[in-house]
């Protein structure tokens, strides 16, 4: 009887490590959104609706846009 505690208090250990390994990727996900937003202001690319810190957009009469080629073609519904 005294194995099957032990196999059974393995079993609950496994258990928890696995549930620990599971719920890290989120929390660090979490931390990196977090992070992100406190970066500073996102904007959308006029040209393709990409999302990217307006510190490394190209603003140009009031858009803003991912790369120079965006910038150059200027927005798709204009
Ligand atoms: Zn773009």
């Amino acid at each position: 009887m005294g194995r099957l505690i032990l196999i059974a208090l393995v079993v609950l250990i496994v258990v928890w490590l696995l549930r620990r390994a599971l719920s890290a990727p989120r929390s660090g996900e979490r931390e990196t959104e977090l992070k992100g937003e406190g970066k500073g202001d996102l904007v959308a690319c006029a040209h393709c609706g990409v999302n990217l810190p307006k510190a490394e957009a190209r603003s140009a009469g009031g858009r803003h846009y991912c790369s120079e080629e965006h910038w150059r073609l200027g927005p798709r519904d204009g």
